[in-house]
């Protein structure tokens, strides 16, 4: 399932040549839409959730769907990384938000 595009959050990395969802991707499947100047996954059935372009969107545009057969539908994460450390906010079918912080770094 590909990613969620939050387009009011989403700048369409303008400026860069290419896009950090773009770069990260190792499927190639991310992209950023001429006409809308926003990110779109350009092959939903061949995302398989790896997560890295939610990763690495500055803008915290991107959120994994959960799949139903965890979380149902409505059901979000989205990973902050920080510098030592990745914070993750998870949203139910609830809308009910919980965050998780680990440290990811020890130096
Ligand atoms: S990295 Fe984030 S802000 Fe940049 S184009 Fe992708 S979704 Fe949009
Ligand atoms: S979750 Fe992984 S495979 Fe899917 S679009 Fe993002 S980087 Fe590509």
């Amino acid at each position: 399932m590909p990613p969620l595009v939050n387009a009011s959050r989403c700048t369409g990395c303008a400026g860069k040549e290419e896009s950090f969802c773009e770069r990260a991707c190792p499927g190639d499947l991310m992209a950023v839409s001429p006409q809308s100047g926003k990110a779109f996954c350009r092959a939903a059935n061949e995302c398989w959730d790896c997560m890295s372009c939610i990763k690495v969107c500055p803008s915290g545009a991107l959120e994994l769907r959960i799949p139903y057969q965890i979380g149902y539908f409505g059901a979000r994460l989205r990973p902050i990384l920080g510098r030592n450390s990745i914070t993750w906010k998870c949203r139910d079918i609830n809308g009910v938000e919980s965050t998780y912080s680990y440290r990811n770094r020890t130096n």
